[in-house]
């Protein structure tokens, strides 16, 4: 059978982008939102908690697969998704890699793929452990529930993270944290794949990721001086990650480039992801488009790029009076070349609510258009 109807959990920004390409495939996609109003309310055919069991089994017995706009559905529900004849892509066992740090850098070691050094921990002994044989300083994170760095912490005390075990222990689910060595990096990659469940992977050049505040700023793709050994071994692991935790749809992989010429792995989101946002114009196939044919299990399309280079940059927090719209005009007219991206989100302080994508043959060129266009819209 050949599956047209794609549902998605979630109705943020990454929802929202999958909406074109499934419009320019004819297929049906239809949005789980969490409230109303959301960014991908044009595809929503209901708002309803992602928690509630009968909520999403009610959902998903209106589409033919179920994928997702974020990694917060809890794995029961899943599993009783699948249980119950409904494909889940990426299904529930590949997803807890995601949705857990502990069994992620559990996976790869076991995988033989490279990580920092990392150790699960319980108590601030362990931690003084942990800092006793790593120089003393060393990086604390809550295994579930961070992201754009909330829930990591820089530590060189072992009694710096005791708010998160008492967190931990009120919760009654126990658990441990995961610390890890302070990787000395040059720069941050990011290599996105998309993989479908009768195996085949296809992978996008790699690309740098610049973070401000523990939040992705810009991405530049492909990623600077990457041409050879740091894009075959981008590629290589991120192949490898898909295929050993058996993901479908699109798998981004966070990188290290540490000062020794190493690539680690840092972090695993399988869906479309901002360091992706630039494949709207910048590659021959997308990562939204790309996502709805791998998880229809259809051929994959071409990840090629179409220029030399392009930038992308986050519109974060937008205009402190008015809308994004409001300073349409003026962004436009100056800015002819660059593509602008609004998600229909309320403008808010740090809050991702669009971004711009630059592309052309000089580097320079290209990240300045980016950058200045994307200033119209602070402030
Ligand atoms: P989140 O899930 O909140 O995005 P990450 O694990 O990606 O958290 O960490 C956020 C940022 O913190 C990273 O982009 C990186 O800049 C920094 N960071 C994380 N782990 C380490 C580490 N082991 N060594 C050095 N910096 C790190």
């Amino acid at each position: 059978m050949v599956l047209s109807t794609v549902g998605v959990i979630g109705g943020g920004q990454l929802a929202r982008m999958m909406i074109p390409p499934a419009v320019e495939l004819g297929i049906t996609i239809k949005v789980l939102e969490e409230a109303p109003g959301m960014s991908a309310e044009l595809a929503a055919t209901g708002v309803g908690d992602y928690r509630d069991l009968e909520t999403v089994i009610a959902f998903a017995e209106t589409v033919d697969v179920v994928t997702f706009d974020h990694e917060h559905v809890p794995p029961a529900i899943l599993r009783e998704l699948v249980a119950r004849g409904i494909p889940v892509r990426p299904g529930p066992d590949a997803l807890l890699f995601a949705q857990d740090k502990l069994h992620m850098r559990a996976k790869l070691t076991e995988l033989g793929l490279p990580v920092p050094d990392w150790a699960a921990i319980e108590s601030a002994d362990e931690l003084a452990e942990f800092l006793e044989t790593h120089g003393g300083r060393a990086v604390v994170k809550t295994a579930r529930g961070g992201y754009d760095g909330k829930g990591v912490r820089v530590v060189s005390e072992p009694h710096s993270v005791d708010d998160w075990f008492l967190a931990l222990a009120e919760d009654g689910r126990g658990g441990a944290l995961l610390v890890e060595e302070l990787v000395s990096f040059r720069r941050e990659l990011a290599q996105l794949v998309a993989r479908r469940p009768s195996g085949e992977v296809s992978a996008w050049p790699v690309v740098e990721t610049v973070q401000r505040d523990g939040v992705c700023a810009e991405v530049i793709a492909p990623a600077p001086q990457s041409a050879g050994r740091i894009a075959d071994l981008a590629a290589d692991i991120a192949t490898a990650v898909a295929t050993g935790l058996g993901v479908t749809g699109v798998l981004a992989v966070e990188l290290f480039e540490t000062t020794d010429g190493r690539l680690l792995v840092n972090e695993l989101a399988m869906r479309p992801h901002n360091s992706g946002h630039w494949s709207i114009e910048g590659s021959t196939t997308s990562q939204f488009e790309q996502h709805l044919r791998a998880v229809l299990d259809l051929p994959l399309g071409a990840t090629g790029s179409r220029d030399v280079w392009s930038v992308m940059v986050n519109i974060l927090g937008g205009p402190a009076d008015g809308t994004l719209q409001d300073r349409y005009p003026a962004a436009l007219a100056a800015h002819p070349m660059v593509k602008i991206h609004g998600y229909g989100k309320e403008p808010r302080p740090g809050r991702k609510v669009g971004h711009v994508t630059a592309s052309g043959d000089d580097l320079d060129e290209v990240a300045y258009q980016a950058r200045s266009a994307a200033a119209f819209f602070e402030g």
